[in-house]
Order: structure tokens, then sequence, then C-alpha cells
């Protein structure tokens, strides 16, 4: 039986990773005008809020990059129903719309419940053009899937599917888009499986890295439907039932997904010093 308490799910600025945080400088596009709501559609895309109508424009252009990242993964059938995203010029605006108010956290965006994407308006000056895609394609994998903070599923199933659509089309190594895992390890400290829920609490920035290895290694190793077959189905994603979908269990597969990460490292620092 499942009660899925369901909740608002979201992504703070520290885990838009790589090149796609803006450092220092950005782009001086806030306006102060936090004028009349504005909606631009184009196809099942409704865009709509309160910032400037030019970075709604953009958003729609970004997002139409984003669905079709997302379908080529998961299929032409997702995303068929209108795709509602708010765009607020504030943080008021965006806490109004069902933003996240983490103390202390920089939020990137927020999936509501109902399956609103909330953009934060600091998103926009942290964040590259590149990065809004990442972050807009990771988002709306949440929504396809309909997996806004579905709390009975594992979290590494959750945004490892999320973070691996977003990131596997920008054709980034995993040492640029988990600098944190990859330092982790060349100092010897190999993980051995995915993060636990528990990490995503006290590491976000590494677990969320961690979990796009995990679905990554699978991926490499059972093929994109098997894997996407169990992100469509999974009711936990704990060790019985990821045992029964990839007739392998986690502990024996210690060793290749450590020997994974090491390949994956080694490869990138090898093209890096001959200069590529
Ligand atoms: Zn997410």
């Amino acid at each position: 039986m499942k009660t899925s308490t369901r909740q608002a799910i979201t992504r703070r600025m520290a885990c838009c990773v790589g090149w796609v945080l803006v450092g220092g400088v950005v782009a001086g596009c806030s306006s102060s005008a936090t004028g009349a709501s504005h909606t631009v559609r184009d196809g099942q895309l409704v865009v709509t809020g309160s910032a400037p109508e030019a970075r709604l424009r953009t958003v729609v252009r970004d997002a139409r990059t984003a669905v079709d990242r997302v379908r080529k993964l998961w299929g032409s059938s997702v995303l068929t129903e209108p795709v509602h995203i708010e765009v607020p010029a504030d943080d008021a605006g965006f806490r109004a719309a069902g933003g996240s108010a983490e103390p202390g956290a920089q939020i990137a965006a927020t999936t509501t419940a109902a399956g609103r994407v909330v953009l934060a308006p600091a998103l926009f000056s942290q964040v590259t053009g590149q990065g809004v895609v990442v972050v807009l394609t990771h988002e709306l994998t949440h929504v396809a899937l309909h997996q806004a903070g579905d709390s009975d599923i594992a979290r590494w199933v959750v945004e490892g599917a999320a973070e691996f659509t977003a990131y596997r089309p920008t054709g980034l190594t995993l040492p640029r888009l988990a600098p944190q895992l990859a330092a982790a390890v060349r100092a010897g400290h190999v993980p051995i499986g995915p993060p636990s829920d528990a990490r995503f609490r006290s590491a976000p920035q590494a677990a969320y890295q961690e979990a796009y290895a995990w679905c990554a290694f699978l991926v490499d190793r059972f093929g994109t439907t098997r894997f996407t077959g169990f992100v469509r189905s999974v009711h936990t994603g704990q060790l019985a039932e990821f045992a029964a979908a990839f007739g392998s269990s986690m502990r024996s597969l210690r060793p290749p997904f450590q020997q994974f990460l090491r390949t994956q490292v080694a490869a990138d620092s090898t093209s890096s010093a001959t200069g590529g």
C-alpha cells in the first residue's frame, strides 16, 4: 500500500554544478519593474510570471529544448499535457508561487506537488543560459514522471534520473559535472553505491553528483531501456526491488561501480593533460 505524501521538491543553487554556475560577474538582467503578471504560451508550454516578458520568452525557448531532451529519454508520450512554469520577478513572488523558503539555502527552482515548476529569480543571475536549460530539464523530468515529492521512493532514483536526463545531452564528462565526486575518487574515497536519503539532507551537493554517477553507471551497464523501465515502475527503489529489476544486488555492483568511477575520472585527466 502506498501513501504518497506529496510535497514540493526543491533544487538548491549549490546543486547546479560545474560550468552551470556563473562565478562572480553576472549578466545584469535584474529589472526592478515587478509589474503585472504576463503569460507566454507555446504549444503545451504555459510560462507565467511577473518577470519581464523578455525573460518569459527566453524561458519558453529554453523549456522547449528541455522538453525535447526529456522526451528523448522518456518517450514522446510524456509532457503532452499543459506544462506550467512560473517565473516570478522577486523572492516574494517566488514564495507566493510555492517556491521553497528553506532558510540559508539558495534555491534554484521548486517543482510543486501539483507539478508546476517555479523558477527562482536568482537562477537568472547565478546560472549560465545552458545551466538554465539543465535546471529546466531536471525539473521537467520530475513533472514528466509525476514524481514531485513522492516520499516513498529513494531519493537517488528521483534525483538521479532527473540529473541523468538533464546532464546526459550536455556531453559533459563526469569530473566536469560532478567535481566534488571526482575529487573524492581521486583522493581514494570511492562511493560503493547510490547516496542514501540521509546524505541528500547532510551533503546535498555531493548526493546529487553521486546519484547522477550511479544512474550513469546503471545505464552504461544495463542499457537505457532497463534503467528507464526501473525508474517508471519503482515503488521504493530499495534493495529487493532493485535486485529484481536489474538481476544484480547493489552489493554485487560495488566493484564494477567503483571501477566505472575510477575510469571516468582517469579518462578526463588524460584528455585534459593532452590539452583537448
Ligand atoms: Zn530534483
